[in-house]
């Protein structure tokens, strides 16, 4: 039979704890969701900001659609490109201080598309253990050969590096982990690249909208550029609250993707109408007060975890994760503080290692003090309840 394989793989799923079911959210404000009649708050979203409800974003997307219509209409290199596209892009290698900045409808295809043009035909990409499938896929897929170092290793990536054969190598690494909230030591990563003659890219989709004075992400915090860092990948679809993504470099990297990445080439182009309202959630980022509200519950959120004894990873980021360890486990935590109206959601292998299995809790500007302490109340209660894990 032809794919008879299909239904062995999802039984091998659920018996194995790891079958993936969707949820779908009727409708969210201010940090509330709901979810087949009932409401929970929301610890679970990458809208780190609360810029997805903004009014101003709102109205920027609206005033967006009055001029451009509904879609692109086309693939960039036909007729999809518009000023609105071309104004993000330029904004934000002015901000970032890259010569260039090219846009993508996801940061999965920007991935994808860096690993696939740049290793059309050979080279090496040094990767962190714990990067996002969308890089390791996109590498996987790719003519370039994939090393993985232990997460935030740099003992292990100099291994690699003395090993490496090629010439065209990339170092890669995330400005904040998505699943575990941490970030590597990035000056280390910078002299690492530049002893070894790599290239470095970092993928800034958690950190982006959130870290460096103005938010600006990695670029900002560690003061890099095009000559140290040659190609950064941020996302819109997180702090930012929109959708899409970006990756600056130089003004010949991104020429050469603009001819030879075929996810940018053969994909219609996301909305102009998205393009006008995350230019002005950009500014909100860059001079607004949400940044600050997200870092004083960040704040809050560790100092009463820690006073009540739950042991977090090690995070400053919004991505505060509690390891529970096992599948099943960390399911039922999720269902029991959904009963006690918190959606908090389980990450379970493959999305996670093995035996790493967990809570990821996302903090948000939207949260409130009452908001927090009651994440805290119920983590403590569902600890008692059910006995294992969390400490
Ligand atoms: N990189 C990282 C680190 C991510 O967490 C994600 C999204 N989960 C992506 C890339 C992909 O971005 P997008 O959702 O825009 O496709």
């Amino acid at each position: 039979m032809a794919f008879d394989y299909i239904d062995s793989q999802l039984n091998e799923r659920q018996q194995q704890g790891y079958y993936r079911q969707r949820t779908c959210i009727d409708y969210e404000r201010d940090g509330i969701i709901a979810i087949d009649g009932q409401h929970y708050l929301n610890f679970g979203s990458n809208d780190y900001l609360g810029l997805r409800h903004d009014q101003g974003v709102l109205q920027a997307w609206v005033e967006g659609l009055a001029q451009f219509g509904a879609g692109s209409g086309a693939s960039p290199l036909v007729t999809g490109y518009s000023v609105a596209h071309r104004e993000l892009e330029a904004t934000l290698a002015e901000a970032l201080g890259y010569d260039a900045v090219l846009l993508f409808n996801s940061g999965f295809a920007a991935n994808q598309a860096i690993c696939q043009a740049l290793f059309a035909s050979s080279g090496e990409i040094i990767a962190d253990k714990l990067m996002h499938a969308s890089f390791i896929e996109g590498a996987l897929a790719s003519n370039g050969t994939l090393k993985r170092f232990a997460h935030n290793d740099m003992t292990h990536l100099q291994t690699l590096l003395a090993k490496a054969q090629e010439s065209n190598r990339l170092i890669a690494s995330e400005g904040v982990f998505s699943m575990d909230g941490d970030s590597p030591v990035i000056a280390e990563l910078v002299s690492a690249a530049q002893q070894s003659q790599s290239w470095l890219m970092l993928d800034d989709a958690h950190a982006f909208g959130v870290t460096g004075e103005h938010g600006l992400g990695s670029v900002e915090q560690y003061d890099l550029n095009q000559h140290n860092c040659q190609i950064v990948m941020g996302t819109f679809g997180k702090a930012i609250g929109t959708a899409g993504a970006f990756v600056a470099g130089s003004h010949s990297l991104i020429d050469y993707l603009v001819n030879y990445a075929r996810h940018y080439i053969y994909s219609t182009a996301f909305p102009p109408a998205q393009a006008v309202a995350t230019i002005y959630a950009l500014n909100c980022v860059t001079t607004g007060p949400k940044r600050a509200q997200l870092h004083g519950n960040i704040a809050n959120f560790k100092h009463k975890a820690r006073q009540e004894g739950l042991t977090l990873l090690e995070s400053d980021s919004a991505i505060q994760p509690l390891i529970i360890g096992e599948p099943e486990l960390a399911r039922q935590y999720s269902a029991a503080l959904a009963a006690r109206g918190l959606w908090v959601p389980a990450m379970r292998h493959p999305t996670v290692p093995k035996g790493a299995d967990r809570l990821r809790i996302t903090l948000s500007a939207v949260h409130s003090e009452q908001d927090i302490a009651a994440l805290v109340d119920a983590l403590c209660l569902v600890r008692q309840e059910l006995g294992r894990g969390a400490d």
